[in-house]
């Protein structure tokens, strides 16, 4: 019997992906012979991981949490895009050869477009974050004309990293950086037609836990995502509702970059609806 192929996520942890599901189910609704696995990889595995890789049955892998930046050193190739914002969630195996790229930017502008019919030009973003989703989002929203971001981040120099990305690809105009806890922060917050999150925090288990101070309010007109999947509805965006401010979680764009990495993967157009109906069916069994 002839082996399935591999596709899968590499991350730590990568218990609770919804991954496997999704793209599992579109290889059986096209009956594609392939398999999608998850596999917990550290930081210290990555070389050998990336090696067993190139040798084996792989197609392609996806990166989450915490790798999407360290993995680029391993590639032999990266798109444009990909380069130019630092971050990798796709991988391609082709006879060897790792190519590089990143569906989350475009997977986020998709879920704005269907979710919430949002257009990013001339508008001003508070992005929370500064991690590989971070960069990715920004790059996205700078392409699509954003008017301003505002990087809010923990780690200072994270945060400037991903601020001199902007810059040397938009223009220094385009971004200012600030940290979570400062005045900063809360006037960015207030000013901002959007606010992402895209740090992990209020994701599972953690639930309760917000990544704004306590005390900042959202406003009617403003549109809150938290690109968390796991809870569906994070603290974050119970509290912009009750603020009276639009907002919805991550799913959309778990499902869209999982549907643009399915392409990539395999060559064929991704059977959305299969996809998203399998995500949240394993979401609420999760
Ligand atoms: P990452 O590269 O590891 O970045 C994590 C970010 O969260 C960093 O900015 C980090 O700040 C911040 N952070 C984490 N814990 C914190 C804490 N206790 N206090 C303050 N800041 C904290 O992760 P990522 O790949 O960008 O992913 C971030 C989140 O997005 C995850 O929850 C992931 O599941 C989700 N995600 C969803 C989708 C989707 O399709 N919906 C796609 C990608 C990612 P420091 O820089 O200070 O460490």
């Amino acid at each position: 019997m002839i082996e399935p192929r591999k596709v899968g996520l590499i991350g730590d942890p990568v218990e609770h992906s919804v991954s496997p599901a999704m793209h599992n189910a579109a290889f059986q609704a096209l009956r594609l012979p392939y398999v999608f696995e998850k596999v917990r990889v550290t930081e210290e595995d990555l070389p050998k991981f990336f090696q067993k890789m190139r040798g084996e049955n792989w197609l392609g892998v996806n990166v989450t949490i915490p790798h999407k930046e360290v993995v680029r050193k391993f590639m032999d190739r990266m798109d444009d895009a990909a380069t130019k914002m630092g971050s990798i969630n796709t991988v391609q195996n082709k006879d060897g050869t790792l190519i590089g790229t990143n569906t989350d930017g475009a997977g986020f502008l998709q879920s704005l477009q269907s979710d919430a019919h949002w257009t990013p030009n001339a508008k001003r973003a508070a992005v929370l974050g500064a991690g590989g989703s971070a960069r990715a989002i920004s790059y996205t929203l700078c392409q699509e004309k954003i008017a301003h971001i505002t990087i809010i981040n923990r780690t200072f120099d994270k945060a400037n990293a991903v601020a001199t990305m902007i810059r040397n690809n938009f223009g220094k105009e385009m971004v200012s950086v600030t940290s979570p806890t400062s005045e900063g922060a809360k006037d960015a917050l207030q000013k901002a037609d959007l606010i992402v999150n895209c740090t992990s925090i209020g994701m599972h288990p953690k639930t309760n836990e917000l990544p704004i101070t306590p005390g900042i309010h959202f406003k009617p007109g403003q549109l809150v995502t938290d690109i968390i999947f796991n809870p569906q509805v994070t603290a974050l965006l119970t509290q912009a509702k009750k603020d009276g401010a639009q907002a919805f979680g991550g799913i959309g764009m778990l499902v869209y970059q999982g549907a643009l990495s399915f392409e990539l993967f395999t060559g064929q157009k991704p059977p959305v609806d299969v996809m998203r109906k399998a995500a949240r069916a394993e979401l609420q069994n999760n």
